[in-house]
């Protein structure tokens, strides 16, 4: 720690760079005065680090709580700190255009607001999304009602949706986790999520695209503001692209090169990241447009001014990003398993004191993992792994092998004692794993938590860290599931819809329970047979005419009803009707607030 360069003071320069108003008080409101966001809430990080921060973790917090309307070139500017990420407005001829209008409509009117306090009353001419991630479009309500240019990256609304849909409720309730929701923000707990603060937590919203930008060299005019594309699918985000705005020499680059080693796969869960055309882009963008931009900006973090300090950083954070793929490569090759690898694997010199390196979000431990993961999955190749029993067989059996429960206590203290954590945590987890009602062992986990967290750079691990030590102590916190938006459920396709019913299928439930339903949606002129045979739901788009046991003449819009229990009024039947009822009674719920450190 005492290596780390607090001397390099650029990034509060910059952070601070062409600073014009806050937003004060820094709280936005629903309409009915519940809080959304709250940035005044971290203003004790103005003082100096305390012993429960990590500095390093603590310096993120000071520069990410900052807040306002900034300036970051001629007619381009950006309101940070008033959600997860940041709003870019760049100026046009007639008015404005809106790059990334943060997750909640709340955040984004107040955002523009405070920007047309100083810069007049523009109108919003156009419209762009960086890529398909809801901090970068859930607010786009708040600054306009659609109507004008909307650009975004080829695949933009299938993913969208797409890509927390499936595994939503499980990536909710771990959200809690990773952003540390429950937590109070102080010294002690909540302290930023790396990106950013946290996220806001009001009104998600999201009107489509009107235009996709389909390749990379694409240049579109929009209010006068000419904009020249780099794709980079499949990276960051599944649709996502650079933009450089050559009249402005500006470079917005989404979030493909943020200030910080950003998450191969965040810990609330995500299909993994792929690293390795991460890093190639982002040769692309350097050879695309070094010396073309005297700025570069993200939709989270602060810019990065003069034309050589763009290159020195998009090529620092390149050869991160390549530097963990490739090592984890080298290594696996040799054996090495993904905590063995994540054990010896060290930054370069030069990377490890560009403070952007750092790992806030992302982490090199759980990125190294990730790169093993993508590659190889979970099974090591070690047969001792292939079938162990689950966790709480296990820790029973552990707990009984090393003498119960007040026994491997007595071995966590000692561990403790030698300040080795991460196995008092292990052999605690499973004591508690085994009994939950081992009062002693959950209190001393959720002090070794605590300790582990106060202790961590990275902002998500501290967040689960301090989540696990409040939920031992308090109980469980159920996640919030913001995914009632009509917008959202507009933009599902059918098949994502069908895929929804099969996913809730109580299997063991469904044995035995055959059906099959035409589905003709007529404003979409698509027709769909859905079977249920030995569990498996099953859909078809445009069977062959056939007796199913049910007909429904429906809108996509009855069909979203159906699904969120709004009834079958309207919907003409035809044929066996109780069969949907058979249908809805095999279907299960997801768990909002399963258990996670306990059993
Ligand atoms: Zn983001």
């Amino acid at each position: 720690m005492a290596d780390l360069p607090f001397h390099d003071r650029g990034d509060f320069e910059d952070a601070d760079r062409g600073f014009i108003a806050k937003l004060s008080p820094a709280v936005i409101r629903t309409v009915d005065g519940r809080v959304v966001w709250d940035n005044d809430s971290y203003d004790f990080l103005q003082e100096d680090c305390p012993g429960t921060a990590h500095p390093s973790l603590w310096r993120q917090g000071q520069l990410c709580s900052k807040q306002g309307l900034y300036e970051v070139t001629d007619g381009v500017y950006q309101v940070r700190g008033l959600d997860l990420s940041n709003m870019t407005l760049i100026e046009g001829e007639r008015g404005v255009v809106v790059v990334d209008p943060l997750i909640s409509t709340e955040c984004a009117a107040a955002a523009l607001k405070l920007y047309r306090a100083h810069r007049g009353e523009r109108p919003v001419t156009g419209v762009i999304y960086t890529h398909a991630h809801a901090d970068h479009f859930g607010g786009v309500r708040g600054v306009t009602g659609g109507g004008v240019p909307i650009l975004a990256p080829a695949g933009f609304m299938r993913h969208a949706v797409a890509e927390n849909f499936y595994a939503g409720p499980a990536m909710a309730r771990r959200a809690v986790y990773m952003y540390g929701r429950a937590l109070p923000r102080s010294p002690q707990g909540q302290i930023g999520a790396g990106l950013g603060m946290t996220v806001s937590t009001g009104t998600m919203s999201l009107i489509p695209p009107t235009d996709e930008i389909a390749r990379t060299g694409q240049e579109e005019t929009v209010d006068g503001v000419r904009m020249l594309f780099q794709l980079t699918p499949g990276a960051e985000a599944p649709a996502e692209m650079n933009v450089l705005l050559p009249a402005r020499r500006a470079l917005c680059l989404a979030e493909n090169a943020t200030h910080n080693q950003h998450s191969l796969l965040p810990l609330r869960g995500a299909a993994v990241r792929d690293v390795r055309a991460w890093a190639r882009y982002l040769t692309e963008a350097i050879a695309l447009f070094a010396g073309r931009a005297d700025v570069a900006f993200a939709s989270h973090h602060w810019p990065t001014w003069g034309a050589e300090r763009v290159e020195r950083f998009l090529s620092r954070q390149r050869d991160m990003y390549a530097y963990l793929h490739d090592q984890t490569l080298r290594l696996l090759n040799k054996g090495l398993t993904a905590p063995e690898i994540a054990e010896v694997v060290q930054l370069p010199p030069d990377l490890e004191q560009a403070w952007h390196t750092h790992g806030y979000s992302g982490s090199l431990v759980h990125n190294v993992k990730a790169v093993y993961q993508r590659y190889l999955g979970w099974f090591d190749g070690n047969p001792a792994h292939l079938w162990e029993h689950p966790p709480r067989e296990s820790a029973i059996r552990y707990v009984e092998c090393l003498g119960g429960g007040a026994a491997v206590v007595a071995f966590a203290r000692r561990y403790i004692d030698e300040n080795d954590l991460r196995f008092a945590a292990q052999l605690l987890n499973h004591a508690v794993f085994a009994d939950e009602g081992n009062k002693e062992a959950r209190d001393l986990l959720a002090e070794v938590y605590t300790r582990l967290g106060h202790g961590a750079e990275n902002a998500t691990w501290r967040n689960c860290y301090l989540s696990g030590a409040l939920e031992l102590a308090d109980g469980t916190v159920p996640a919030t599931l913001d995914t009632a938006s009509p917008d959202f459920f507009a933009a599902l396709t059918v098949e994502q819809i069908f895929d929804s019913i099969a996913i809730r299928v109580d299997g063991p439930r469904a044995w035995h329970e055959r059906l099959s339903i035409d589905w003709h949606l007529e404003d979409l002129g698509e027709r769909y047979r859905t079977t249920l045979s030995n569990g498996a739901f099953i859909q078809q788009p445009a069977p062959r005419d056939g007796a199913a046991d049910l007909t429904l003449r429906l809108t996509k819009a009855q069909l979203v009803g159906l699904l969120t229990g709004k009834g079958v009024e309207g919907v003409r039947r035809e044929g066996d009707t109780t069969v949907l009822q058979r249908l809805v009674a095999v279907l299960d719920r997801p768990v909002p607030d399963f258990a996670i450190v306990t059993a």
